[in-house]
């Protein structure tokens, strides 16, 4: 076996996670830490539609001796499913993509504002200022915020609970979201020079069928790599995309999706390492 190779894929990326910027609970410089005594040697934060933490995340990594790329998680609409579109090395100056979030972002506060309509309606009183409270800047509440408020306010007993009868479809609070295009995130990541990654591909409600038809599409507008070993996924969700990485010729990632100590299952940089048929995304960043 080539050993360079060997010991990039044993690198211990992590290249998914969110801080307070979008709908994380630590700071970049927390998270930083928290990555670095987690044995994290590459690191990404990629918040929600938002660049807002890249340069404190980039100086905190730096200075812990961790190599970093800068990121960000794109929300797509996409056959009416929402599918999350990871940017890694983008330059997070790009005035194109920078415009782009901030259309983005404008369509999650009007959303907001009409899951605390239809909250109000079933009965749950003031969820949209309880959710701002959670994060203080309309552009940039998620359904993740009104979850919070749910059970801080005792409407649930947890965050899980919330996702099982309130914010999804067919419940009190659900508000369907349209977000940027897939061509129009891929253009986005591509003008601010990064690369385009599927988040987290076994969370989609796709048939097999639409998910060839997406990740084909996907690859045609120039994407070059999938998520395969994340938090979202089970060990057997990893087999399963790692095929379809080398059925497609994609690249593979790993990130934990980290957002919060109390929320989050896996640890930042605890995850296994990718099977060794894939080529890392990162292979030939250094
Ligand atoms: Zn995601
Ligand atoms: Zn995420």
């Amino acid at each position: 076996m080539d050993t360079v190779c060997h010991d990039l894929r044993l690198l211990n990326a992590d290249l998914h996670c969110h801080s307070t910027v979008s709908d994380g609970t630590l700071s970049p410089t927390v998270l930083a830490q928290r990555a670095k005594e987690h044995g994290v040697e590459l690191w990404s934060l990629t918040d929600h539609d938002e660049l807002g933490g890249q340069a404190e995340a980039e100086a905190a990594a730096l200075a812990l001796g961790m190599r970093y790329a800068s990121g960000v998680e794109i929300s797509v609409s996409w056959a009416g499913e929402t599918l999350h579109i990871v940017g890694l090395r983008i330059d997070h100056r790009s005035a194109v993509l920078r415009a782009g979030l901030e259309a983005v972002r404008s369509g999650r506060a009007r959303r907001a504002r009409a899951i605390g309509d239809e909250l109000a309606a079933a009965g749950i009183a003031g969820a949209f200022e309880g959710a701002l409270g959670f994060v203080g800047n309309p552009d940039l509440v998620s359904r993740t915020h009104f979850a919070r408020f749910l059970v801080d306010s005792g409407v649930c007993a947890d965050v899980h609970a919330v996702f099982s009868n309130y914010l999804v479809f067919g419940k009190p609070g659900y508000v369907p979201m349209i977000w940027a295009s897939l061509g129009d995130a891929l253009g986005w990541i591509q003008d601010a020079g990064g690369i385009a990654v599927v988040a987290h591909p076994g969370r989609y409600r796709l048939s097999r069928l639409a998910m060839q038809e997406m990740l084909g599409e996907f690859k045609d507008l120039g994407g070059a790599a999938i998520e395969v070993v994340t938090g979202s996924h089970t060990p057997d969700q990893y087999r399963e995309y790692a095929a379809l990485a080398l059925d497609y010729g994609f690249l593979a990632s790993r990130g934990s999706d980290f957002h919060s100590p109390g929320e989050s299952h896996i640890e930042l940089g605890s995850l296994p390492a990718l099977p060794d048929t894939l080529t890392p995304v990162w292979h030939n960043w250094f």
